[in-house]
């Protein structure tokens, strides 16, 4: 495809955090979902909040079988159908398939297995492994024309294959889940501190601050905080967090945002590259 023709990319958290997680990238003439973590009503309501009412939703893209990511999947592949007139295929693991709950299975699912790309329309879609405590869980990393953009969450530690899965991309939204001393201090029980913090849990602030400087290229242009711990974490924290890692860097050109669980975030456009 000639790179003249390229269009903008929006990608926009819909919502973030352990009460649901949603995602929407599209270029206008092609879109997906990643995952489906909060109601279908909440999800179409914010594209609409947000100027997304009418963009195109091709497929949905689960990360795995927690029902903060593939909650309204029932109810949403009958209603983006409706929506589209015709069938929207939901794409997962066969092991986040077998243990999906019943109440959250989609009409149909079409299998992928991690490290295998597939495309949407003329959306590449590249899922990767990432280490996190269900049967089969991946994060995406999505090319639409020359645009690459990453949604990685739900992972205990960094690993080198996300690091090398999140060099190149121009928008990056990543887990900064918890501040460890707000964690341990808080009002968990000890044995879901020691799931959280374990090597299967969630990404601390600054495990994944460790992440981004492992993986960062100049290419990142915008960096999304995603997945935070409403108890265990807050914006300024994770933020704090974020901005001096790219200081350190030299990446302060890199434009930060911190997702929330109960509004979309500021769609992001992130420009085609024109030669
Ligand atoms: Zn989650
Ligand atoms: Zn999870």
């Amino acid at each position: 495809m000639n790179s003249l023709f390229q269009r903008d990319v929006l990608f926009t958290v819909l919502s973030s955090g352990s009460s649901g997680n949603c995602t929407y990238v599209g270029d206008g003439s092609a879109g997906v979902l990643i995952d489906c973590g909060v109601s279908t009503k909440q999800i179409l309501k914010r594209m609409e909040d947000v100027g997304l009412k009418d963009a195109p939703i091709d497929a949905v893209l689960i990360t795995h079988e927690h029902t903060d990511h593939v909650g309204a999947a029932r109810v949403l592949s009958g209603r983006l159908q409706q929506r589209a007139g015709r069938y929207v295929p939901f794409y997962m693991t066969a092991g986040t398939l077998d243990a999906c709950p019943d109440q959250c299975l989609p009409d149909s699912a079409e299998v992928i297995r991690a490290g295998e790309t597939f495309r949407v329309r003329h959306i590449e879609v590249d899922p990767f492994t990432i280490p996190h405590d269900v049967v089969d869980p991946v994060a995406y990393r999505l090319q639409v024309g020359d645009v690459s953009v990453g949604v990685v969450t739900d992972l205990g530690r960094p690993t080198a294959l996300v690091t090398r899965k999140i060099q190149g991309l121009d928008a990056l939204a990543l887990e900064y889940n918890h501040d460890i001393e707000m964690l341990l201090d808080g009002p968990y029980p000890w044995h879901l501190k020691q799931r959280i913090r374990s090597n299967h849990g969630h990404l601390s602030n600054e495990q994944a601050s460790q992440l981004l400087s492992a993986g960062l290229t100049p290419s990142l242009k915008h960096l999304v905080l995603a997945h935070l711990s409403e108890k265990n974490n807050s914006a300024t924290k994770a933020l704090t967090q974020a901005t001096r890692t790219l200081k350190e860097l030299g990446a302060e050109q890199v434009q930060v945002q911190v997702a929330e669980q109960h509004h979309a975030a500021e769609p992001i456009r992130v420009r085609a590259s024109v030669w």
